[in-house]
């Protein structure tokens, strides 16, 4: 029987990661994992039990209450948070405005990092995030680098949100958070955003969705058992 294959997927901040990935895994019948879903119900835990980021028994500690667990239904990646459905409340910007300190804690990304191997293990999957081509899956065999113009990538973010009946922030506060986010995702010290010498990069400023996926499948091909 063929091992089990897993295709990592980074990038910036709102790049279309998920959307080619979800598109991906649709297509081969593997597995979605978003990575950043669970950085992000990490932060919400700690937002909502006041977790001080800087005292690390503190953050050890919570990270023991945490149980996350995702749940597909069409290829769209549901996620709890101790039981919880919490999709949508992650996307919001509270979140958005702290999960960036709170991903760049050693003992938050050791247990990510721990729990994402796991998911990998047995089964195929393609997974986005930010370390997933570097630190979680450094031996997969497909990885891609997605990039794309910040504006264009702050309009994308900004549409989804108010497709989600979010009206109360504005471009500009969406366009700022992603270059943020780039900043400290970039330069944080624990694995940061970097591509992977061997992953492809992608640049979708000009691509369509299905252009995108045309142009991974075609890399994903040659390495699927016929
Ligand atoms: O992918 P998404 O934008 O939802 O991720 C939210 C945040 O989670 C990122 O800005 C980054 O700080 C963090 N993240 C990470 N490593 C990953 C996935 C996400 O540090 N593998």
């Amino acid at each position: 029987m063929k091992k089990n294959l897993v295709i990592a997927i980074d990038g910036y901040s709102s790049c279309g990661k998920s959307t080619l990935a979800k598109a991906l895994a649709k297509k081969l019948g593997f597995i979605y994992v978003d990575s950043g879903a669970m950085y992000r119900a990490v932060t919400l835990y700690f937002l909502r039990n006041n977790i001080d980021v800087s005292d690390d028994s503190a953050v050890a500690d919570a990270l023991q209450h945490i149980e996350l667990n995702f749940h597909s239904r069409d290829y769209e990646s549901h996620i709890t948070l101790n039981g919880e459905e919490v999709s949508d409340e992650i996307r919001l910007m509270p979140v958005s405005q702290n999960v960036s300190e709170v991903s760049a804690h050693k003992i938050v990304r050791h247990e990510m990092v721990k729990q994402q191997q796991r998911m990998g293990k047995s089964k195929s999957i393609v997974m986005d995030g930010r370390d997933i081509g570097t630190t979680v899956f450094p031996n997969s065999p497909l990885k891609f680098f997605m990039t794309a113009d910040p504006k264009i990538r702050a309009e994308r973010r900004f549409k989804e949100l108010e497709s989600k009946g979010n009206n109360q922030t504005t471009l500009e506060e969406v366009f700022e958070n992603l270059a943020h986010r780039d900043y400290a995702d970039t330069t944080r010290k624990e694995s940061p955003l970097v591509r992977a010498d061997d992953a492809i990069i992608l640049d979708n400023t000009n691509l369509t969705q299905d252009e995108q996926l045309a142009f991974a499948i075609g890399r994903v091909e040659p390495l699927l058992d016929r």
